[in-house]
C-alpha cells in the first residue's frame, strides 16, 4: 500500500496530504472505538516499521505535488511515533516541504524526550487523551502494560510548554465508559494542567473495532462541553472530502475507494460527498468490490458502512 494518502479535505486542517509511518495495524493501544480495526501488532516497541528510504521517497513525491495540499499530516494506520524514524521523518519533512506539518498521535510516547522534541517542532500536534482516570483509560484505550497515564499527562504538559506550533487535544467519548461525572471532572483538571491550544470532542461516529463501543448523542456532548467551561469544540460531525482530478476511470475510482476505506469505514452518503460521484454509481462499484472480496459491509447505529 502507498504510504502517501490523499489529499483529503478536512475541516480542521484544510487540504491534507497524509503520510503513514506504520502499516495497519501497529499500535500501542487497542481502542474499543478504533475505526482502523483491531490492533494486530500490539506493541510499545519502536522499530523501523517503514524504512527511512521509503519515507524519504514519499516526501520527495509530496514535495512534487505541494501545490495540491495545505498541510502534510504525519499519521499511520496505527501510531506513527512507534516508527523509530519518526524524529528523522519530522526533520526531513520540515526541511523538504514548504507547508505546515501536522502529526496525529495517541500520546503514548510523548514522555520520551526525542519524540517530544520532534513533536514540538511541527505546526500542529493533534494528540489524543480520552480519559484522565486510570480505570476508564484502560477500559477505552486498552494500552499495552508499559503505557502509563500519568506519563502521558506529564508529557503533554511538557510538550505544550515546548511547542513551537499548536497542541490540539482530541477526546473521544464512549457511552458509559469515559463520560461519567468523575471522568469529566478528572479530564477538566488534566486539561487545565496541560493547557492545550484547542480541545476537540468526538464520539463513536463510525463503526468501531469492538461493537460494544457506543456513541454519545450530540446533546450529551454539548453537556460535557459546558462542563469543560465551554472551551472545547465538538468535531463529531466533521466531513471530509477528496480532492480528485476528474474524470476518474472506474479503475482509478476503485483504487481511491479501497485506499479511503482501508483507513476508515464510511457510508454511501459520505462517499458520495467525498468523491463527488452519484450514489448509484458508487453502490454498483462497491457491490463489485464486495463480490471480489475487497470491501465488506459493516453495521453501526442503524447505518450501513463499507470497509476495505
Ligand atoms: S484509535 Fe488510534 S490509538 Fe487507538 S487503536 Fe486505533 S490507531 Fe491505535
Amino acid at each position: 500500500m502507498p504510504i502517501l494518502f490523499g489529499p483529503v479535505l478536512s475541516r480542521r486542517l484544510g487540504r491534507s496530504l497524509g503520510i503513514d509511518l506504520v502499516f495497519r495495524k501497529v499500535c500501542s493501544m487497542d481502542c474499543l472505538y478504533c475505526e482502523v480495526g483491531r490492533t494486530t501488532y500490539y506493541t510499545s516497541e519502536r522499530k523501523p516499521y517503514i524504512s527511512l528510504e521509503k519515507i524519504r521517497e514519499a516526501l520527495e513525491q509530496a514535495k512534487e505535488i505541494a501545490n495540491t495540499y495545505d498541510v502534510l499530516t504525519i499519521t499511520g494506520s496505527g501510531e506513527p511515533t512507534l516508527n523509530i524514524h519518526f524524529e528523522e521523518a519530522v526533520h526531513l519533512a520540515k526541511a523538504m516541504i514548504d507547508k505546515p506539518i501536522a502529526v496525529l498521535t495517541n500520546s503514548t510516547l510523548v514522555h520520551e524526550r526525542s519524540v517530544r522534541e520532534a513533536l514540538a517542532r511541527v505546526d500542529f500536534v493533534l494528540a489524543s487523551l480520552d480519559s484522565a482516570r486510570e480505570k476508564s483509560f484502560r477500559l477505552v484505550n486498552r494500552p499495552v502494560a508499559a503505557v502509563k497515564l500519568d506519563l502521558i499527562i506529564e508529557g503533554l504538559s511538557a510538550l505544550r510548554q515546548e511547542m513551537e506550533g499548536e497542541l490540539w487535544l482530541e477526546v473521544l467519548f464512549v457511552k458509559g465508559l469515559n463520560d461519567t461525572p468523575e471522568d469529566i471532572s478528572a479530564l477538566k483538571s488534566a486539561i487545565d494542567y496541560i493547557k492545550p491550544h484547542r480541545v476537540q470532542l468526538n464520539t463513536v461516529v463510525r463503526p468501531p473495532a469492538y461493537p460494544m463501543a457506543r456513541p454519545l448523542s450530540l446533546e450529551e456532548l454539548e453537556a460535557i462541553k459546558q462542563r469543560l467551561s465551554g472551551k472545547a469544540e465538538i468535531i463529531s460531525g466533521e466531513k471530509r472530502g477528496a480532492i480528485l482530478e476528474k474524470p476518474l476511470t472506474l479503475t482509478e475510482l476503485s483504487e481511491w475507494l479501497i485506499n479511503y476505506l482501508s483507513r476508515r469505514p464510511a457510508d454511501l452518503e459520505e462517499l458520495a460527498f467525498v468523491f463527488g460521484e452519484a450514489k448509484d454509481k458508487l453502490l454498483s462499484l462497491l457491490n463489485k468490490l464486495q463480490d471480489e472480496g475487497k470491501v465488506t459491509k459493516v453495521y453501526h447505529e442503524g447505518k450501513v458502512y463499507f470497509r476495505a
